[in-house]
């Protein structure tokens, strides 16, 4: 398949040693004589230069991505390195067992084009799948749906990497692979968000055997400074390599993911119950990426490019956009800004509620959730003086002229189930292509369960389905489908050209982080590092606004005063009262690239370019 670098430049480079994927990407010539550890560890949040970038939360996946760039690879290429190299640094937000949103900005055909690679319900998962047959009633959230198998969907990421590279890469999938191989062999430095997140998920890492050998190797959590090597996967990563998808989709490793998710291997000791799952190996043999055309609103003389259903992401970021707009935020106080972007985000989410699904299975309107028209009569919810009562009610797709008439309906909220883990990157390259990619196994540590003897953890995914089934909803269980994601991968266009690319983890607070980051970005007068570490908080049409510790702070006496009522972040899976952990990159002015991470959360982020300025 595509093996259509030219490997003998590469080598030539000395960043390769020819395809022996053993010793893949940066063996030995990285290393500086003396051989001192050559382990990226520095995180630097922001990076500023030419040639190419590479944005993310990790500095080994940042420096894999940066290596294939610098090697000749494109954005695309670099971007599998990077996502495969968090599979290996952040495998309890990402990796093969989980799925994600792939957005990418082609420099010659100047397109936005996605790509889908989102969990998908057995075939077999019945609609009472989250009803405990025991009691009749339903599981409990925490643990029961979380950690267990019942909430394993079929994995996408894998098949969203070769479609990537096949569709846009210029290296073969096992060249991709290649640094993530060698971080996960060489093993990575334990830094304090990792041994925390171990921590954190402690008692259900304990329940399953193969997951208390990786992660908790010793009876501990691993130690801060000390070396994390996951042979197992490097040598998942190698088969792949070798075989292709088909290695991961057929065979043996399928009818073992199958095995474990259908009969989780616990531990004897452990008190966790763990509902079993469907997947079956006919799931995964017949998982298939979906290719689509990126949602696209104009804000402000910016196209404004999202990920189509099944993500909420695009949609409800452009329809909150679309309102904002009629608005100009530039000319308010920060507080009067900050009103009308929290009214607007509920707005938007009480649409997401009634009207996002999976497009398979249900009629997503996302032309006329993304009509101007439609923001106008939506926007006349928004009281400039008074934050209106949650939960607000969703529009009605089909009438609206625009005109505001008598107050709607009331509102119905859904019970937001989303966790907060996932992983995000941002990449360009020097001709001019960007890639925007979010990725996750849903919660930090995913199911819990660890595919016995390949290093990486499945997904809890299908959590994201509405927990309750109710026919009317779009987000219902049903067999085959993908579950509702927030995931926000967004590129802006100005004048045909990215202007930036940015992206966030945090289940359904992504939605507000990327939004938050365009408003401060582009109304609010903010650079993109000023953007991405202003402190964040998030409305998603319920009676209290969720926000951090310094947004409280800064802004909690002014907004209460307009009627919001704001509720410190962090919940009872994270230590942490953060939300999100961004990556983005701005383009210009020139060949300027400015690529950007977190300042602090999640333990900071690492951004890279080619050619530092
Ligand atoms: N499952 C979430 C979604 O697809 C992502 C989880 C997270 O960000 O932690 O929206």
């Amino acid at each position: 398949m595509h093996l259509r670098t030219s490997l003998a430049a590469v080598t030539a480079t000395g960043l390769i040693s020819g395809l022996v994927l053993a010793t893949p990407l940066g063996a030995t010539a990285a290393q500086p004589p003396g051989g001192a550890d050559p382990r990226p560890t520095t995180k630097a949040p922001t990076a500023i230069g030419k040639g190419g970038a590479v944005t993310t939360v990790d500095p080994e996946a940042s420096a894999a991505g940066l290596k294939v760039l610098k090697a000749g690879g494109n954005a695309v290429d670099a971007a599998v390195a990077a996502a495969a190299t968090l599979g290996v640094t952040e495998p309890y937000s990402a990796g093969i067992g989980g799925g994600g949103y792939f957005v990418y900005y082609n420099a010659k055909t100047g397109k936005v084009r996605t790509i889908d690679g989102r969990e998908t319900a057995p075939s077999k998962m019945p609609q009472d799948a989250f009803i405990d047959p025991a009691t009749g009633k339903p599981y409990n959230f925490t643990p029961e749906l979380v950690t267990s198998g019942v909430s394993v969907g079929t994995p996408g990421t894998l098949a969203t990497w070769d479609k990537a590279l096949a569709n846009w890469g210029t290296w073969s999938l096992g060249e991709a692979l290649a640094p993530a191989t060698k971080v996960a062999t060489r093993g990575f430095k334990v830094d304090e968000t990792f041994r925390q997140q171990t921590l954190d998920n402690e008692e259900r890492f304990r329940a399953f055997k193969d997951t208390k050998k990786l992660f908790l190797r010793g009876g501990d959590a691993p130690a801060v400074g000390s070396i994390f090597r996951n042979p197992d996967l490097a040598a998942t990563y190698r088969t792949i390599a070798e075989k292709g998808t088909s290695a991961f989709y057929r065979g043996p490793l399928a009818r073992l993911m199958s095995d474990v998710v259908r009969k989780p291997r616990t531990t004897k000791n452990t008190k966790l119950p763990t509902p079993k799952g469907y997947l079956t190996p006919r799931d995964l043999r017949d998982y298939k990426v979906r290719s689509q055309r990126a949602t696209k609103i104009s804000y402000r003389g910016h196209d404004v490019y999202g990920m189509a259903p099944s993500s909420s992401g695009g949609t409800t970021v452009g329809e909150a956009l679309n309102i904002l707009e009629r608005y100009d935020l530039s000319k308010m106080t920060t507080e009067q800004a900050l009103h009308h972007y929290l009214e607007a985000s509920a707005l938007a989410f009480a649409d997401r509620g009634k009207y996002v699904g999976d497009p398979a299975f249900v009629d997503v309107p996302v032309k006329r959730l993304l009509d101007d028209k439609f923001a106008a009569e939506r926007a006349c919810s928004l009281d400039p003086a008074r934050a209106a009562k949650k939960p607000v009610a969703a529009g009605d797709v089909t009438s609206y002229d625009g005109v505001c008439g008598p107050a709607s309906a009331k509102g119905t909220t859904d019970t937001d189930t989303e966790n907060i883990s996932t992983t995000n990157l941002t990449v360009a390259d020097k001709w001019g292509n960007v890639v925007e990619y979010t990725l996750t196994i849903e919660q930090t540590g995913g199911s819990g369960i660890t595919v016995p003897g390949h290093g990486f953890l499945l997904n809890n995914e299908l959590t994201d389905f509405s927990t309750v089934y109710d026919a009317a909803d779009p987000n219902r269980i049903q067999p085959g489908k993908r579950p509702r994601s927030s995931m926000s991968p967004t590129i802006v266009l100005k004048d045909g050209k990215p202007f930036l690319a940015l992206g966030s983890p945090g289940g359904s607070t992504i939605i507000t982080t990327v939004l938050q980051m365009l408003v401060n970005r582009i109304d609010l007068g903010m650079t993109i590092e000023e953007a991405i570490a202003a402190p964040r908080a998030s409305q998603r049409n319920t009676a209290s606004v969720t926000a951090e510790p310094a947004f409280i702070d800064a802004y909690g006496p002014a907004l209460t005063a307009l009627g919001h009522t704001l509720a410190p972040a962090g919940d009872a899976f994270t230590s942490a009262a953060e939300i999100g952990a961004a990556t983005a990159i701005e383009f210009g002015p020139g060949k300027r690239l400015t690529a950007v991470a977190e300042p602090s959360r999640r333990g900071k982020g690492a951004a890279k370019v080619v050619d530092p300025q």
